[in-house]
């Protein structure tokens, strides 16, 4: 038996949700791997009378795909989807099934659209946590559209043919056998990466806005439904809606919410936008600001160009990234960004801060409350911190410090255990043996699209007032891309709604 007596009962409860037939066709041989598919696939066919298993030759071997009877869906499940994916199976079984997918009509509409042939193949992990969304956002696709296909394959199944693609972290989603994506992505960012996407027309004929709010993170999120609630005409062009909350695994400090996931947080963001009468222009990226006759006009990547009375900037920021091998691989893995945030998550262990300027000794101090060892990595020959800072740091008796330490790997197997540093006196490489690494080489705000006429300060942060406005009447700012000291959700919302009301009273009085 495959499945505990618990994820059987749920299953039970799920199956009972089938609106029609489903085929699972299954090549099996008779290693373990197979036997653990069989299993599956027998408890499943046990459990409702409306699956049937018919022996098949795939692709792979064991796989199984899901169909309905007489019609493929080109939904494939190389490997045993259980641990993480299991979801995904269940979500198959019940789309397959004829149970339309929770997602809005357009984005079917959008699916449906998609012409041609593309087959996806996305090489997972049974215990990566966001695998399963990628999974379940090409199986949609292929359960709409049928020139689309999908098999998820578990590398650890299928650990020659990962090696040969040299997959060293998953998801990677292959399209026609080609790299087409890794890590995280989402079913609007996938079709927006195959379908030819809105005409530039389609923004330009729009009438002006009264308040556009670049961004939708946070910070635009909650301009732009403080913006609505005024009753004017909002809008909001985000890159990728969300923000960076969409790469955070643990929310653990949005006052009233104890303890949530970032995609989840970013869904509710989502969500509450849409209830109001907001124009949400997602995946859509802007590259120009002008004020001509004061209109602002703000110029997209596709060369639609967008009108408003009055913008509000909150493009946020970024991480700036060391760029040695092992920082990608193992992010949320062991790399981590945010003290605040992922600290707690390393109590009682051993962890590297790579940086010793003040954010990077900050960082530091309130590690060292919570995890077992603290050693700060830093390149120059002495930190750049302030001073009360270093004092406070050195008086500390879990805290090392290496300065001339040039970071060149941090290593890990599924997670972070070490990191390398070349001791620039000596010109040794030196290995410390750890579970977590803080990057604190600073932030990067998302302000390089700007002109020089609107006012930054020496690391390219919007200087704002206290109402969010910028040197530029009528353009406001907020979260993380202005010159505010701290960086969080809770205080980058604070930042939108002030600068929303802002831009609402500047446009009352002009
Ligand atoms: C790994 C990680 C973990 C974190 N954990 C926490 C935590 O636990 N608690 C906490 O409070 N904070 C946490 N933070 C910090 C928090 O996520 C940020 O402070 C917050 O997201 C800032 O919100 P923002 O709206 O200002 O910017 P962002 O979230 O950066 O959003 C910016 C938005 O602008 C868009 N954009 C950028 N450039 C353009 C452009 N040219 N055109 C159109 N759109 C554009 C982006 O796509 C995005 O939609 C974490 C950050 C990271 C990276």
């Amino acid at each position: 038996m495959v499945l505990d007596a618990q994820i059987k009962a749920q299953l039970e409860e799920y199956l009972k949700l089938l609106e029609g037939d489903i085929e699972l066709k299954v090549s099996a041989g008779d290693d373990s791997v197979s036997r653990d598919m069989l299993a599956l696939t027998d408890e499943l066919t046990s459990m409702s009378p409306k699956i049937t298993v018919k022996n098949a030759e795939l692709k792979r071997t064991p796989s199984f795909s899901v169909n309905r009877p007489q019609e493929e869906t080109g939904i494939t499940f190389s490997g045993v989807p259980l641990g993480h994916e299991f979801t995904s199976l269940v979500l198959a079984l019940l789309q397959v099934s004829g149970r339309p997918p929770k997602i809005d009509d357009t984005m079917v509409e959008q699916i449906k659209n998609i012409s041609g042939e593309y087959h996806f193949e996305t090489f997972v992990s049974l215990s990566c946590h966001n695998c399963p969304d990628v999974v379940q956002a090409l199986n949609i696709m292929s359960v709409i559209n049928p020139g689309i296909t999908h098999t998820m394959i578990d590398g650890a199944a299928f650990k020659e043919e990962a090696e040969e693609k040299n997959v060293m972290a998953v998801p990677a989603v292959y399209l026609d056998g080609e790299f087409f994506s890794g890590g995280r992505i989402t079913l609007e960012e996938i079709v927006a990466k195959i379908s030819d996407g809105p005409s530039p027309e389609e923004f330009t004929n729009r009438d002006p806005y009264d308040v556009l709010v670049v961004g939708g993170g946070p910070a635009g999120a909650s301009a732009a439904i403080y913006a609505a609630r005024k009753g004017i005409r909002t809008g909001v062009v985000a890159e990728r809606f969300g923000g960076q909350v969409l790469d955070t695994m643990t929310i653990e400090n949005f006052i009233s919410v104890k303890n949530t996931e970032g995609p989840k947080f970013a869904a509710s963001l989502e969500e509450h936008v849409k209830d109001y009468d907001i124009d949400i222009m997602n995946l859509q990226r802007v590259k120009g600001l002008e004020k001509n006759d004061g209109m602002f006009e703000l110029e997209l990547d596709n060369g639609g160009v967008l009108k408003s009375k009055s913008a509000i900037i909150s493009t946020g920021a970024r991480w700036r990234q060391i760029g040695v091998p092992g920082e990608e691989e193992f992010k949320n893995k062991g790399v981590a960004y945010c003290p605040h945030c992922d600290g707690p998550l390393f109590e009682g262990k051993d962890v590297a801060v790579i940086g010793g300027g003040n954010s990077g000794v900050e960082a530091a101090i309130d590690l060292a409350g919570i995890v077992q060892n603290v050693t700060v990595l830093e390149f120059a020959d002495e930190l750049k911190a302030d001073e009360v800072l270093q004092e406070r740091l050195n008086s500390l008796p879990n805290v090392n410090v290496k300065t001339n330490a040039q970071t060149t790997e941090i290593t890990g197997d599924e997670n972070v255990n070490g990191i390398t540093y070349i001791d620039r006196e000596s010109g040794e490489e030196q290995h410390i043996a750890l579970q977590g690494v803080f990057v604190q080489i600073g932030l990067v705000p998302n302000t390089e699209w700007l002109d020089a006429d609107v006012e930054t300060n020496r690391i390219g942060e919007i200087i704002t007032n206290k109402q969010g406005s910028t040197n530029v009447p009528g353009l406001f700012a907020a979260g993380d891309v202005t010159d505010c000291p701290n960086n969080q959700i809770i205080i980058s919302m604070g930042d939108g709604a002030n600068a929303s009301l802002g831009a609402f009273d500047y446009l009352i009085r002009n």
